[in-house]
């Protein structure tokens, strides 16, 4: 399920790379074990490269992207973070619906993520993974919807485990992509 917000995309100055053909760099942040390595997996299909290109469909037209999946936002040096902050055309901001403490960071992540890309229409889709272990549930949908909002970006649940909405999200990713690109050009 989306949020209603963000239905509303400007051109920005950035300069950031969007030509069709050209691959978009998708980078995945989140907490240590919230499933970004699962997510990555589902993406590559067989192997698990630590950057993996591929070319994927989406409403009937061909889009390479790029996911990266090497910034484990505990333990790295800040270095990195601010190098991913700063190459990604878009991101899935990832946290574990059975962890609120991965639903904090990934405010925190939000935040830090504001300050590198002020451009308001970077995508950004902030995703609630692990939704198949309800009972270990700690974070609500609504709880996610309503942070999504507020942070003005998409909102998805998913399981990487049930191969559950995981494509959707790299499809909402392009999606929103294509919007910007298609706002650039007209
Ligand atoms: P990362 O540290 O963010 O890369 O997280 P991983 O992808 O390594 O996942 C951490 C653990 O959570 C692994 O044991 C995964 O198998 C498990 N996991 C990831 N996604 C899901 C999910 O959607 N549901 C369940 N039940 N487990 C998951």
């Amino acid at each position: 399920s989306w949020s209603s917000s963000d239905s509303v995309i400007s051109t920005d100055s950035t300069g950031e790379s969007a030509e069709p053909g050209s691959p978009y760099r998708v980078v995945l942040l989140g907490a240590s074990g919230v499933g970004k390595t699962a997510f990555a997996s589902i993406f590559a299909g067989a192997a698990d490269n630590e950057v993996c290109e591929k070319e994927i469909e989406v409403d009937g037209e061909p889009a390479t992207l790029t996911v990266l999946d090497t910034w484990d936002s505990e333990t790295d040096a800040d270095g990195a973070q601010e190098c991913y902050m700063q190459t990604g055309d878009a991101y899935l901001l990832l946290y574990s619906v059975t962890d609120r403490a991965s639903f904090l960071r990934a405010s925190e992540l939000r935040i830090t993520l504001r300050r590198f890309r002020p451009a308001q229409h970077t995508p950004i889709i902030l995703v609630g993974n692990k939704c198949d272990l309800v009972r270990r549930r700690e974070v609500s949908v609504s709880e996610g919807r309503a942070c999504a909002a507020v942070f003005d970006c998409k909102f998805i649940e998913t399981s990487a485990a049930m191969q559950h909405n995981v494509w959707e999200a790299f499809h909402g990713i392009v999606q929103q992509l294509r919007l910007r690109r298609d706002s650039k050009e007209a």
